[in-house]
């Protein structure tokens, strides 16, 4: 985002006027995902003069004095915070022992994503992130762990289904700014099954124009259609007829 907004203001011929600043509390950017990813990230926010402050750990923002405070009582200036919220369980699952794991999050794994207490209880995506089985959140997760999910489904109603295994490869596409995109992608397999593996098995697969082309597509045909504004929706608007839920 802060390579995207540098691109704005230059497109805007105001860049000079205006600082960007990236406030988080990894101690490099994209340090989870070791090296290979965060080198490259580092050099590309400092060749576009945008200011990183490491180690930042948000406890509160005064909106009158307009400052990030962080919970050492470092300070970040700003006109316009652009702010992710605190990660948190819902409430339905945290304040249900039944179906939450002790850290308040859905209690879930990584061989099958049933909850300890049901079997035909499964937990997948954001709610069972970090806490519970140590990956991010993404909706690329959620989507190879609802594959596995699935199969298991079908499984319990066939009587007999070969489990998908579950994909632990995360991919990411972003635009950074001028003429280039740039996609990589992780392997979480070893992270996920050997203690105190630092880093997922990254690789970058490029930062270029072709990667910015395919960075678009990626977000207006597969994210849009996730979201409802793909194929779908359209051949449905198209027929001009009731969304009855069925598939066209
Ligand atoms: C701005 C932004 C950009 C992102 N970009 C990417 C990206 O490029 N690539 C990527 O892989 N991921 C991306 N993500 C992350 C991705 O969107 C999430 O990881 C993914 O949507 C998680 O899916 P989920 O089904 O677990 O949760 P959600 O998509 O959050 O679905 C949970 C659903 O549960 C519903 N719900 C909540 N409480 C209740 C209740 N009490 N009763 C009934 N329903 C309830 C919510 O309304 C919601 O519809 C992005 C996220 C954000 C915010």
């Amino acid at each position: 985002m802060a390579l995207m907004l540098d691109d704005y203001f230059r497109m805007k011929g105001i860049r000079r006027n205006v600082s960007i600043t990236v406030a988080h509390w990894a101690p490099r950017p994209m340090a989870m995902f070791g090296p290979v990813i965060s080198d490259p990230m580092t050099e590309w926010l400092s060749e576009r003069n945008i200011e990183v402050v490491n180690g930042f750990r948000l406890a509160r923002i005064d909106g009158g004095s307009r400052k990030l405070i962080g919970e050492s009582g470092e300070t970040v200036d700003y006109d316009l915070a652009i702010v992710a919220p605190p990660h948190r369980p819902h409430d339905f699952i945290s304040q249900n022992p039944d179906i939450a794991s002790p850290n308040g999050w859905l209690d879930s794994n990584i061989r099958d994503f049933r909850t300890s207490k049901f079997d035909d209880i499964y937990g997948i995506g954001d709610a069972i992130a970090p806490p519970s089985i140590g990956l991010g959140m993404a909706g690329v997760f959620a989507h190879f762990q609802a594959d596995t999910v699935a199969s298991l489904v079908a499984g319990d109603i066939l009587g007999s289904y070969s489990p998908v295994p579950y994909n632990t490869v995360g991919l990411c596409a972003a635009d950074t700014g001028g003429d280039a995109g740039w996609i990589a992608y992780c392997d979480f397999r070893k992270k996920l099954t050997v203690p105190n593996t630092p880093f997922p098995d990254c690789r970058s697969m490029g930062r270029n124009r072709l990667m910015k082309m395919a960075h678009a597509i990626y977000e207006k045909y597969f994210l849009a259609n996730i979201y409802g504004a793909g194929t779908h929706e359209w051949r449905r608007r198209g027929k001009g007829r009731e969304d009855t839920g069925e598939a066209l």
